[in-house]
């Protein structure tokens, strides 16, 4: 399961390749925002401009994807 290794979060991350529609909007870091359960499964993408394909690859392999995490940042994140 995907974890920061500075704060703790294993809940929220998000995915630094793939680019928000406008980048001001809400201070939105990436296009593509998921939620985790607490086993790591991939349990809601949220997109903000990213494609349907996009959201097709980042749901079949959400490890490739989701490299930064959304609570403070960190991109040390581990699975
Ligand atoms: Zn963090």
């Amino acid at each position: 399961m995907p974890h920061c290794e500075d704060c703790g979060n294993s809940l929220y991350f998000i995915a630094s390749s793939v680019s928000p529609v406008a980048p001001s909007a809400a201070g939105a870091a990436s296009g593509l925002t998921g939620r985790f359960d607490a086993r790591g499964k991939l349990v809601e993408l949220d997109s903000l401009g990213a494609t349907a394909e996009t959201r097709r690859k980042a749901a079949a392999n959400p490890v490739l994807y989701f490299d930064t995490c959304m609570e403070c940042g960190s991109n040390r994140v581990v699975w």
